[in-house]
């Protein structure tokens, strides 16, 4: 049987079309299929757009490696390619002395992880940097920051495209089957047709382990258990007094829930965590008021009754309530023995900060 397509990328989310340029430069011809109308419509546009440190994760962790490689490779790319980025800096706050444990922790893993320009302040040398903050201390971080993602995806969409690159939108692969020659594709949308490959990546976020699972002739003890864990977010009608982004001590699931802002200046708070059955993006106006007791917490002075709903996001998860957060999962022939399939699992946060070095990690797994 003759390969129609040489490597086929689904999803064009930040990490499918990080990864189709990085396929087309390599000089693969590539094909995105997105089942949406357009790109970005999945979580790579419901997030905080914070580039972050690497400072969270374990050492030796993918999310560790991957968000310190892909935080420099982001903001060169972004310089170069006038996609706008702002180095806020932030600062993680401890309420009292078991937090400031914490904060001694993270100091430790980030400087594991290669983040070497954290510092230690104490509370007067955090409210000489954000004077309205309530803290006990706080750990600062330089190099955290924010970036445009919607321009960062147009970037990004359009060097796979002077490479090659075509993206097919309304076209959702519906199922694969392993041949001998690569793979063949049952692509759905208002003209369904087989098409033949032999590369395959799996880039398609929340729904990847679903995907996964119907790919015939992959072996489905190498795919996870997928949870949704909805992260809400509400605006302020009030300016917020913060120039750097502001994160509370980190909870199980999330990173709890911080100020950042947008590169307009408009602050946002959030995301929380609630763990869901289904892809519901309604914000319910009743989860502010544990909003206003969380920002309090480092923000005293926020007025009442200033929350609006703002927009949600989805974790895309592989580890199940109450367990530590798992890794990123980028699940190669090493895992399932299928030559030329790639499938990219649980690409939570911080995927977006990763998703460069994610895009070369999936092309050296294809090369190898
Ligand atoms: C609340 C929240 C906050 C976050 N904040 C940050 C942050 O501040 N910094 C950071 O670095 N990361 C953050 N992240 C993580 C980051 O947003 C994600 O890691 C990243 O956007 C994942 O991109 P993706 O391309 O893998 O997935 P997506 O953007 O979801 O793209 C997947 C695409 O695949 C398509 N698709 C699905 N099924 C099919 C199919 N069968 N056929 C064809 N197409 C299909 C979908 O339509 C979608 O467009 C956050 C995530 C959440 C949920």
């Amino acid at each position: 049987m003759s390969v129609d397509i040489d490597c086929v990328v689904v999803g064009a989310g930040v990490v499918g079309l990080a990864v189709a340029r990085e396929m087309a430069l390599a000089g693969h011809e590539v094909l995105v299929i997105e089942a949406g109308e357009a790109i970005g419509i999945g979580t790579s546009s419901r997030n905080s757009e914070v580039i972050h440190a690497g400072i969270y994760y374990p050492p030796g962790s993918l999310k560790a490696q991957l968000c310190v490689e892909g935080k420099h490779a982001l903001y060169a790319y972004c310089e170069s390619h006038g996609v706008s980025t702002r180095k806020t800096g932030k600062l993680i706050v401890a309420k009292d002395d078991a937090q400031i444990r914490q904060l001694e922790a993270l100091l430790e893993r980030g400087l594991a992880n290669g983040v070497d320009d954290l510092r230690l302040l104490d509370r007067e040398q955090a409210l000489a940097l954000e004077p309205e903050l309530e803290c006990v201390a706080a750990l600062y971080s330089p190099s955290t920051g924010i970036v445009d993602s919607h321009a960062l995806m147009l970037a990004l969409q359009g060097d796979a495209e002077a490479a090659g690159t075509s993206v097919a939108f309304f076209s959702p692969l519906l199922s694969a089957e392993v041949i001998a020659e690569g793979f063949l594709l049952q692509v759905g949308g208002e003209t369904p047709m087989a098409l033949s490959c032999r590369l395959l990546i799996n880039a398609a976020g929340l729904q990847a382990p679903a995907l996964a699972r119907r790919i015939k002739g992959l072996p489905q003890q190498t795919v996870p258990q997928d949870y949704l864990c909805k992260g809400s977010y509400f605006s302020c009608s009030k300016r917020a007094p913060f120039t750097h982004l502001i994160y509370p001590a980190p909870e199980a699931a999330g990173l709890g829930v911080h100020m950042t802002m947008d590169l307009g200046g408009q602050a946002r708070f959030g995301p929380d965590t609630e763990w869901v059955e289904t892809e519901d993006y309604q914000v319910y106006p009743a989860r502010a008021e544990a909003f206003y007791s969380a920002i309090r917490s480092y923000w005293p002075g926020l007025p009442d009754n200033s929350l609006q709903s703002g927009y949600s996001g989805i974790r895309p998860k592989i580890s199940a309530p109450g367990e530590p957060a798992s890794d990123f999962l980028i699940s190669s022939s090493q895992q399932h023995d299928v030559p030329g399939l790639i499938n990219l699992f649980g690409i939570e946060s911080p995927g977006l900060t990763s998703c460069l070095a994610i895009a070369r990690r999936v092309r050296a797994l294809i090369e190898r």
